[in-house]
């Protein structure tokens, strides 16, 4: 029975669509069960009034190794944001950018931080760019705070630029996360530009779930799980090995395994008369609640309805409660009156990113009670990760078999 059975992956996100499709190249049969309507996960995207929105404020690297293997970038409308950050610091806006195309940028930076630590960051990412990972990450780690510290970067440095900045990549303030893992980022941020697609984020999960030529169930949830058969709420299903490719949370409550401390996100959908054509990620130093802002229909105008923008400002610790204060921000951030600032929904994630602290594990053992695990949670908390951790789980099932 279980020989002529598929292999059973749970979980459509990327960890489980990457496992699905490189089992499909080796010629395994794979059926993939989720429990929600549409494929993704944590890439989810959604319609309101015309506008197109993320369930989180995330973009699409395309240096990361792990997407370039899965050829889902091929053919793939990827529209990338201008390497340019506008920074509103005591009601002023200053514009960083590369110099030679923005020579006013220069002064901007010097307002923000001595010219001694710009040229040791600039040294310090130009280093991390052509360092191979397994240099990145060699050595003793720490956290970020303390990695930022031993890098020597000055405390306005770190305040005005390096912080604000990561608060809205890491999810988090104290910067405890992995100092390695950071630098893996920073490392990816020199090589590629943060990108959106016109259908949202989970356009990239539905190009790499067309690429696994997996049988897809979706709105159908596990209940349980052994090393040859799966439950759902209407039928077992035998299988020649199982994959658990859900969140860390998910994967606890199937398996019994740890659970994780999560980072949470909130963020505001705004329409706005159309603003900012470059696109610059805005960065307020004036209110940390909000930390950023961005318009998405600056480079992907199929975003929003015509002469609009959909301007994003996502926050770590903000709420609903919040919104008429954010509101305000966002109004100055773009130079708009408050009433020109309509809101078009608010997204939470409250499992948005499992901590990555110090010592980084990039690699966990994943396999329990001969079920293959697979999920960002075992490797690092990002797209790259879940690709990764998919692949892994699809040589550890291909050795099972
Ligand atoms: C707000 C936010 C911002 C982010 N920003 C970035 C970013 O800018 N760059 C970056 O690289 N990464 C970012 N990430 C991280 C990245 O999105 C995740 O690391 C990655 O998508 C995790 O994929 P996964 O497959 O491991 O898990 P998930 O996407 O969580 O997929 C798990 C799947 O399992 C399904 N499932 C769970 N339980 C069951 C069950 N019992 N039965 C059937 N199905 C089940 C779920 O419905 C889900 O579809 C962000 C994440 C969030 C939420």
């Amino acid at each position: 029975m279980v020989d002529s059975a598929p292999v059973v992956v749970v979980g459509a996100g990327l960890a489980g669509l990457r496992c699905a499709q490189v089992l499909g190249d080796h010629g395994v049969e794979v059926v993939v069960l989720e429990r929600a309507d549409h494929v993704g996960g944590r890439l989810h995207s959604f319609s309101v009034d015309g506008y197109r929105i993320d369930q989180g404020f995330q973009l699409v690297n395309p240096a990361y190794p792990e997407i370039v293997a899965t050829g889902a970038l091929t053919g793939f409308d990827l529209r990338p944001f201008p390497r340019a950050v506008v920074v509103r610091r005591d009601g002023r806006s200053l514009v960083l950018a590369d110099p030679l195309r923005h020579p006013g940028a220069v002064v901007a930076a010097t307002r923000l931080a001595p010219p001694a630590s710009w040229a040791r960051l600039a040294l310090g990412l130009a280093r991390l760019r052509v360092a191979p990972a397994r240099r990145v990450v060699a050595g003793l780690d720490t956290t970020t705070a303390e990695g930022l510290r031993r890098a020597g970067l000055d405390d306005r440095m770190v305040a005005n630029v390096v912080r604000p900045f990561l608060r809205g990549v890491l999810l988090e303030d104290p910067l405890d996360t992995s100092w390695a893992f950071t630098r893996l980022l920073a490392k990816s941020f020199t090589r590629g530009r943060p990108s959106t697609h016109p259908e949202g984020i989970e356009a990239l999960a539905r190009a790499l779930a067309a690429r696994s030529g997996a049988e897809l169930r979706l709105g159908t949830r596990v209940t349980g799980v052994s090393a040859r058969a799966v439950t759902t709420e209407d039928a077992t299903v035998a299988a020649r090995a199982v994959v658990v490719a859900t969140d860390a949370h998910d994967a606890s409550a199937l398996l019994g395994t740890s659970g994780v401390n999560w980072r949470r996100q909130f963020t505001w959908w705004w329409s706005t008369p159309r603003v900012d054509a470059p696109g610059r990620l805005r960065l307020d130093l004036d209110d940390p609640l909000t930390t950023s802002a961005l318009d998405f229909a600056a480079v992907a105008p199929e975003r929003a309805p015509r002469g609009r923008s959909l301007v994003a400002s996502p926050s770590i610790e903000g709420t609903a409660a919040d919104t008429g204060r954010v509101r305000e921000r966002v109004a100055r951030l773009y130079g708009l009156a408050s009433a020109d600032v309509e809101l078009v929904t608010t997204t939470e994630v409250a499992r948005a990113l499992p901590r990555v602290g110090p010592p980084l594990v990039s690699v966990r053992p994943n396999v329990v009670d001969g079920v293959v695990l697979a999920g960002d949670h075992l490797t690092t908390s990002s797209i790259q990760g879940a690709l990764v951790s998919g692949r892994r789980a699809a040589a550890t099932v291909l050795a099972q078999l």
